[in-house]
Order: structure tokens, then sequence, then C-alpha cells
């Protein structure tokens, strides 16, 4: 890249890394430079089967030639048949309708529309620290930091945002911090949106720009019970924790419930943008013929790609490698917060792990954060901060990274935070 084509980019776009890139295989990133990095951050978590997997690639290539675009509100094609299909076959029993979009900021936005449309109540309860995306309904239900939401309001209204269980946070153990959210949740009810205004609770099964904060099972169980009590739809937002990131297919399978309506996109199509959500015929039902679409939705090259990423992901057992994977690096950031005492939390589910920092009084330390992020660069690693408080490094392999790759990860870390803290 020249620098007068950085200087004709928008500055509100914040750049991670310097890097520009002009390839990526498997786990690696290689920049113009010829320098290789490992990327352990996916593009933001989207690259589940790696750089130009082959067989995602050569289903990509096949479709470009037979049709890109197929307008799915005026014909329909045989990609999207074949990944609804393939859907079906993850998706929880009972959510066997979907509808497709491009984004997951889209996604969110159809799934929303629908619990309104279906309950015919107007508020939408969204959790403390969530990161649901960037259009201005999106924005709305996002609480993973101001610049989400500082500058452009009013944004939607109707939105009201209960506590998450953030037990590091609050310096409690997880029972008591489950225990709290769920209190506050009841007296949210009572007090703000009664369950006669609630169409619908929006939750990620993992916190992902707010922190890489697993949901605790009890939590969400405690949401299912509230939802079926009161007629609420329950969104479960999987675009980040779904197909196979956190070492099961989805993140909510870490607890017993089902959700009424599951989001997924990122890691469904390695790299092709498209999302969708699903949710049971009936339910789906309750939107009205035109209510849901958008030009480009369900592209056939992106859906194709999504049906390659599926037969991958099922076939070459990533969501087995996420979850055996997953247990090594923890173990080994585990082992990094023993020596460093700047590392205050270390924690996450299958490959979607995070390092949380703290200065000496035990207060969030975006500096260090960003000085871990920024120093990895130099040891040929590539990780994202989060954190509504921007004091979170995440940690984002693709599912099928390998032992080797693994080592060499937590081995460039381990020598980054040597360097930096
Ligand atoms: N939901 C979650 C959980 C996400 O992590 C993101 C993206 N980080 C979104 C929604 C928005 O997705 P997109 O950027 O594709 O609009």
């Amino acid at each position: 890249m020249t620098a007068s084509t950085r200087t004709h980019l928008s500055p509100a776009l914040k750049q991670a890394t310097p890097i520009v890139v002009d390839h990526g295989k498997g786990s690696w990133i290689i920049g113009t430079d010829g320098r290789k990095y490992l990327d352990f951050t996916t593009g933001i978590g989207v690259t589940s089967t790696g750089h130009c997997h082959p067989r995602v690639v050569e289903a990509a290539r096949e479709q470009v030639g037979k049709i890109i675009h197929a307008q799915y509100t005026t014909v329909m094609h045989q990609p999207l048949l074949a990944l609804t299909d393939k859907l079906g076959e993850v998706l929880p029993a009972g959510l066997d309708s979907v509808f497709y979009a491009n984004s997951g900021s889209e996604a969110v936005e159809a799934s929303i529309r629908l619990a309104r449309m279906a309950t015919g109540r107007p508020n939408i309860i969204a959790f403390h620290g969530g990161f649901h995306g960037r259009t201005v309904a999106a924005a709305s239900l996002t609480t993973a930091g101001t610049k989400f939401r500082s500058g452009f309001s009013p944004i939607m209204g109707g939105v009201h945002i209960a506590p998450f269980p953030y037990a590091f946070r609050y310096g409690w153990d997880m029972d008591t911090a489950v225990a709290f959210a769920l209190k506050e949740l009841d007296y949210l009810l009572m007090t703000m949106s009664s369950p006669a205004d609630t169409a619908a609770f929006i939750i990620e099964p993992v916190l992902g720009d707010g922190g890489y904060l697993p949901t605790p099972p009890e939590f969400l169980e405690g949401l299912r019970e509230r939802a079926d009590t009161h007629g609420i739809v329950l969104i479960v937002d999987e675009v980040q924790a779904g197909v196979g990131r956190t070492g099961k297919f989805w993140g909510h399978q870490h607890s017993t419930i089902t959700p009424d309506i599951v989001i997924t996109a990122k890691g469904l199509a390695s790299g092709f943008p498209i999302s969708a959500i699903a949710a049971s015929t009936e339910l789906m039902g309750k939107a009205w013929p035109g209510s849901q679409g958008g030009t480009y939705g369900g592209n056939a090259v992106a859906a194709a790609a999504g049906v390659a990423t599926l037969d991958v992901v099922c076939e070459e057992g990533l969501v087995d490698n996420a979850a055996a994977q997953g247990r090594v690096l923890l173990d080994g950031l585990l082992a990094l917060k023993s020596e460093h005492s700047a590392i205050g939390d270390a924690r996450g589910l299958g490959l979607m792990q995070a390092l949380e920092f703290v200065d000496s009084a035990g207060n969030p330390d975006a500096a260090a954060a960003l000085r871990v992020q920024q120093g990895a660069i130099d040891e040929g690693l590539l990780l994202l901060t989060c954190g509504a408080l921007g004091n979170v490094v995440r940690i984002i392999p693709a599912l099928i990274v390998s032992d080797d790759e693994m080592r060499q990860g937590l081995d460039a870390l381990s020598r980054t935070l040597k360097n930096v803290l």
C-alpha cells in the first residue's frame, strides 16, 4: 500500500497493524514485505477453516463460473438450498427455518424485526458489554465500548441493558455474579420493561468484543426460564462464537438451553460475507412475505463457500480440534498468568480465549493490552485487543490450528509478555 492510498482511507478505520497482506495460507498471513505472521486473529474470528482452505477455494471458484449473483427473491439458487440443508444438520432441533443476509449486524436486525413482529412488543433487553454490530439498531444493543455509540445518537429506542455476570470485574465468584445479574434482570422486568412490553432477550454465548467472557450456563438457563414464563423470544447471537469456535458447534451448547433464534455469520463461510438467522417454522412464519430481504443476502458464491466450510468443519473434526487446542491454549495462558502479575484473568472457551490486563492496583490496564498486541507483531504473532475498557487481548486461532502452531503461538506470546510488561 502506498502512503497516498493510506491517506485516502477513512480515519474512521482504526488499524490494529501496519501489515499489508499479500496472501494467506492456513494459520498464516504473508505480508507484501515477505514477512510471515501466525494469524491468531482470523479476520476477527471469520476464517474458521484457515486462510484459503483448498475445498473452500474450489467451491467458490466453481460457483463463480456458474452464477455469481442470483437474487434470492427473484430466482432461488442451488448453493443456498444446499447450505440450508447443511445448516439443518447442525442447528438445534426445531430451528428449521432460515433467513439469510450478508453481515452479523444485518442478521441481528433481522432477529429484532422478527421478535417484534412475532410478539407485537417493542422492547429488547441486551446485556452490558455485549457487541451486536454497528448498524444503528445493532449499535443500540451494543455496550462493548462508547466508541460504538458516541456521537451518532439517537440510536434505536426500546432497548434496555441489563447487567452481565462479569465475575472478574466485580471480584466475585461466578455463582454470586450470576445470582446478581438474574436478580437485576428481574428488577428491570418489574421496573423498566414489563414482560408485556418485552419482545426479546439478546445475548452472546461468549461476550466477544466486550472481553471474551463466557456466559455462564446458569445465566443462559435463567434467561430461558424467564423467556418461557413471559413469552419473550430468546435470541442467541452466535456470530463470533458459533460454527465450532468454542469447542462445541454452537456456543450455547455449553448450556442446556435451546434458543428461539440463533444468529450466525463470521465463521460460516470462511471469509465470504454471509449471515443467517434460524428459528422454528412457527416463529419464522410470524414474519410476513417481504418483511425481510436484501439485494445481496444469501449470495451464491458465499453460500457455496458456506457449504464447503460446513463440510470441512464436520468432516475434518474441527470442532473437536477447537476443543482440544483450546485446552492447550488455556493451560498455556494460565501458566503465563502465574508468571505475570499484570495478567488479572485468563479465560475462554475453545479457540476463543483471552488475557485481561490490570495495573498494580488491580484496575483495568488498556495500555498493557495494547503493548502486548503491538509487541506480538514483532514476534510474528497477530492478536487483537477487546473488552469494553480495552484491557483484554483476545486469541482467535483458526479451527485447523495444529499442535506445532499452537506451541509457536504460545512461545511468541510468552516472549512478547517478557518484552513489554
Ligand atoms: N454480533 C457479534 C457477536 C459480533 O461479534 C459481531 C462482529 N464482531 C457482530 C454481531 C456484527 O457482525 P458484522 O461486523 O458482520 O456486522
